[in-house]
């Protein structure tokens, strides 16, 4: 049942009927199946290809949320020093969440319409000391993307211990190596590039800090702790869901079937076009300057003459459905999803002749 003949939202996305299949099966209890334990190590493999990392990432039951409280509940403790390094709305969460958890928390605040500058992260690490830096890759809300390995050479440099990346809606779509980027904890939803539903939270874990969660203890469902040793001992903290491990499985397999870098290269050449098709319109692109956008969603200013209300109502009535915004983004700009089977050329040049169409 999807309503919209053009959905064009930055995430869930479109799911591919393959993934549907694979999960619309009946399967039996996982907790005490050889099958389940090789499916679940499959699929770490496939993702530890599409994430760039020599260590199998943990595989949780619960929306991409649940990596992000779960990493930093799992590795920081009260009085811990943490740096957030944000362009919006995802990059200040983690300032709040580590504020929450008793960390003594600096935001390091590049405003919404700039990516992060390394120069400047490396100024506050020298000042600061933090024993941890976050940052976000795809900063969904606005469409920025942050040069995070850049970012993590820094952090390497300053002997920083842990570097949390949220690569949700980038990886897949943008290139990042988990390890090159010298991340330590490097989150990953999959509803956005994979095109799976949205009810696992993926994390590459560093050896680093793996020793992190180890000394921290943190016990609770999102708690990384028990996914370290998961396979060897087979035994996970809750009964996983075979249907939704079965669903990503095929997701991956249908990435690197097309081949990586040919899916960045898609994502690439779809971004460009939607943000022509836009300014051929009139509209004006959020954040101004083009090199900071990522590949995955473009955001545009809502134009002149007419509200965000209206504009939503139109194109629904036309069946697109697009991004909204949030914060201080509400209302002011809205966002195209060209992400995973979104990055489609037909499809973004329908949609985007159904905006040309609506707009006053
Ligand atoms: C989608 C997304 C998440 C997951 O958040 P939801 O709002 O629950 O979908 C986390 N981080 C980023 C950058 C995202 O785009």
């Amino acid at each position: 049942m999807q309503p919209y003949r053009l959905p064009l939202v930055p995430g869930p996305v479109r799911v591919p009927a393959d993934v549907l299949a694979a999960r619309g099966q009946d399967y039996p209890s996982p907790d005490q199946e050889e099958a389940f334990f090789t499916l679940y190590q499959r699929t770490q493999q496939r993702l530890q290809t599409i994430m760039g990392t020599a260590h199998p990432p943990a595989i949780m039951l619960g929306e991409a949320m649940v990596v992000l409280w779960g990493a930093m509940k799992s590795c920081i403790v009260p009085g811990d020093r943490v740096l957030a390094v944000s362009t919006g709305l995802f990059g200040e969460g983690f300032a709040d969440m580590a504020r929450g958890l008793g960390a003594e928390v600096r935001l390091l605040d590049f405003g919404d319409d700039e990516a992060a500058d390394p120069h400047r992260v490396a100024a506050e690490v020298r000042a600061f000391r933090p024993r941890m830096v976050t940052a976000v890759h795809c900063e969904t809300p606005s469409g920025v993307l942050n040069p995070v390995a850049e970012i993590g050479a820094v952090l390497d440099r300053h002997g920083v211990e842990l570097y949390l990346v949220d690569a949700v809606a980038s990886i897949g779509g943008a290139p990042l190596s988990v390890d090159e980027g010298r991340i330590d904890l490097c989150l990953l939803g999959t509803q956005k590039c994979l095109s799976a539903p949205p009810d696992l939270g993926i994390v590459a874990v560093s050896s680093r800090a793996w020793e992190a969660v180890e000394r921290a203890g943190y016990a609770g469902y999102d708690a990384l702790g028990p996914f370290r040793d998961a396979v060897a001992k087979a035994y996970f903290p809750y009964t996983h869901s075979w249907h939704a491990m079965a669903g990503l499985d095929v997701a991956c397999r249908l990435l690197l079937e097309e081949g990586l870098e040919a899916a960045q290269a898609r994502h690439g050449r779809v971004a460009a076009l939607c943000r022509r098709l836009g300014r051929e319109m009139g509209l004006e692109l959020f954040p101004r300057h083009e090199g900071a956008s990522s590949p995955t969603v473009t955001a545009f200013l809502v134009p002149q003459g007419i509200d965000w209300a209206t504009l939503q109502r139109r194109l629904r009535d036309r069946g697109l459905v697009v991004g909204g915004n949030y914060g201080r983004l509400a209302g002011k700009v809205f966002r195209v999803g060209h992400m995973g089977t979104q990055a489609d050329e037909a499809l973004v040049t329908e949609a985007m002749g159904v905006i040309a169409d609506v707009l006053p």
